[in-house]
């Protein structure tokens, strides 16, 4: 398969105030066109145009893939995954919080959400450069943790299912945020969609 620039579920201008109009055209159009591209011909390259499988479970088992188009299928690849993700978990008028099972799950490993969202603010501002901050269900566990992944890694590679992450590269915030990233971390969570992640949660195969 080709992939494609997914469309967003909303529209450019519908994040804001909290995202701006601008960033979100930027970030869909050209960056996230670029990982499209990239992704499309690092597959063309290790001869894998039409690979069987979807992205992720190429992720997850990265190391099937020819080690001299590795790097580029983990970057490309992890960069249109996370970013198509990215745009399905956010809406204009976020629910604000998990209501069903996942508010359980977060109760039972982060206390509650107000502490839950303390330790992921904490974990995306720590991360040196580029890079996303994930809420992920650890496969070899059997519970969800936040990890942080850098530039364009993705939770796949480390058998971990992402369902909800943050894009902390600077082309995500720095026109409205410049070098405030806590406050895009602080004000993200008013777009956030939970009733998507919630069914990502319900959805995964315990
Ligand atoms: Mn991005």
């Amino acid at each position: 398969m080709r992939y494609e620039l997914p469309r967003l579920p909303y529209e450019y201008d519908e994040l804001e105030p909290f995202i701006d109009t601008t960033t979100m055209k930027i970030h869909h159009q050209k960056y996230h066109q670029t990982y499209v591209d990239g992704l499309n011909k690092s597959l063309e390259k290790i001869g894998a145009a039409s690979h069987p499988k979807y992205i992720s479970s190429i992720l997850s088992e990265l190391t099937s893939i020819p080690e001299f188009g590795r790097n580029d299928i983990n970057f490309f690849g992890g960069g249109f995954e996370n970013h198509r993700l990215f745009w399905e978990t956010m809406t204009p008028g976020g629910e604000g919080k998990p209501i069903r099972k996942l508010e359980n799950a977060i109760d039972v490993y982060f206390n509650n959400f107000e502490s839950f969202k303390k330790i992921f603010l904490e974990k995306a501002i720590s991360i040196q450069g580029s890079g996303w901050c994930w809420l992920v269900f650890n496969q070899t566990y059997n519970k969800i943790e936040i990890i942080t992944t850098q530039n364009q890694d993705s939770p796949w590679t480390v058998q971990k299912t992402p369902l909800l992450g943050l894009d902390v590269w600077e082309h995500a915030y720095y026109l409205k945020y410049q070098n405030r990233r806590s406050d895009y971390v602080k004000t993200w969570w008013n777009v956030v969609n939970w009733d998507y992640v919630e069914n990502r949660f319900e959805e995964l195969p315990i």
